[in-house]
């Protein structure tokens, strides 16, 4: 679409706006500001929205057109970055050999104006499909989608195709598969003793601790896309001292939804008793994504996507990865869903994040191309 084309400058200068506002998850009144400069856009385009307040994240934020009927496809995007306050006066928005760099550059403030430009683009060409589209922003995705994940559950409902914004990967594909899984925190309690004095009174929360690092790292099965990493301990307080304390964080990740309760159980059942006598387990968290499968359904919208990409001169490659997003949600409750559809980028979640400014205009096009081919 031609407008889309020429919009490269503009779309360019909001990212340029968001990026400089630090948005980290935890950052409510930054992700809240995020939020009030989409809207003012969207308000602009006849959209409305629907404010769902937070009290300690920012406000999730449901858009649609005002006279958008029933909407059958859902368009997911998240505000929040992986980066603390501060980041954006470090290192602010710059462009360099093509490249536009800041803090959540690619993941992902250039696909939240990506949306912005589609729509505008289908109305420049007076073609309704912006009416069949329902926008989620929400707030902290980055965090797993604790306040956000039951709103997109529910919005899931009735919707024919679930289109999500994380960036396209470095060499360009879109990602039709992704790992889903979860974290768990092991805390002992043991008893304290001085070792010299009194070693016998004491009852060590490391070696209980030991004990079960090793039986959870072998549940690892790779061949079956099952990761379990014990990827933090802590414990003790002097060398001295037989340690009342120990905790260990967990990550695990799923390759196929019916792995998720199976893989939880286990956990389970390994914590649920002691090696070392007297001490104390507690377990908490869960796995809090299923996996994106590439489905029936989505290797559909797979086909669909890689057609309108080749109609308008972009080949589309697709991937698995194993990081999570908020694409299993949708696709876990039976929506099409495809993800990676952002501008193309790189070195998520680090001070090289980047993105490909030549993606920016062509992304956003294909977008709008997309919504328009799923609204026929
Ligand atoms: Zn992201």
């Amino acid at each position: 679409m031609e407008f889309i084309k020429q919009s490269e400058k503009q779309m360019l200068e909001l990212i340029e706006k968001i990026v400089n506002i630090d948005s980290g998850s935890y950052d409510k009144e930054g992700i809240d500001q995020v939020g009030n400069v989409l809207i003012e856009q969207y308000e602009k385009l006849g959209f409305t929205v629907e404010r769902h307040e937070n009290e300690n994240h920012g406000d999730n934020l449901v858009l649609q057109h005002k006279e958008a009927k029933d909407p059958k496809v859902l368009i997911l995007a998240h505000m929040d970055t992986v980066f603390p306050k501060g980041t954006a006066e470090e290192r602010p928005f710059s462009i360099k050999d093509g490249r536009a760099y800041g803090p959540g550059v690619v993941d992902m403030q250039s696909s939240l104006v990506s949306v912005i430009y589609a729509i505008k683009g289908l109305q420049e060409e007076n073609n309704d499909a912006y009416k069949n589209v329902q926008i989620v922003l929400n707030s902290d995705e980055e965090i797993g989608s604790p306040t956000s994940r039951e709103l997109i559950e529910q919005l899931s409902e009735g919707k024919q195709y679930a289109l999500v914004m994380e960036s396209g990967r470095a060499n360009g594909a879109i990602v039709s598969a992704r790992r889903g899984g979860g974290g768990y925190t092991l805390t002992v309690k043991g008893k304290a003793a001085h070792s010299g004095v009194a070693p016998e009174d004491g009852i060590s929360a490391v070696e209980e601790l030991a004990h079960k690092i090793i039986k959870l790292e072998q549940l690892n099965d790779h061949e079956n896309g099952i990761a379990i990493n014990v990827g933090i301990i802590n414990g003790g307080a002097a060398t001295n001292m037989i340690p009342d304390y120990a905790k260990a964080e967990i990550d695990v990740r799923i390759t196929r939804e019916d792995q998720g309760p199976v893989i939880d159980q286990k956990i389970k059942d390994i914590c649920a008793t002691s090696d070392v006598p007297g001490t104390e387990l507690t377990l908490e968290g869960g796995i809090n994504r299923p996996p994106l499968e590439l489905n029936d359904r989505n290797k559909e919208l797979l086909q669909i996507v890689k057609e309108v990409g080749s109609s308008i001169g972009v080949t589309i490659e697709d991937v698995h990865t194993g990081g999570g997003s908020d694409a299993s949600f949708p696709s876990a409750l039976g929506v099409a869903t495809i993800d990676g559809l952002g501008p193309v980028g790189g070195e998520l979640h680090n001070e090289n994040e980047y993105m490909v400014i030549e993606t920016l205009t062509e992304r956003c096009n294909l977008l709008a191309h997309l919504i328009a081919e799923l609204s026929l």
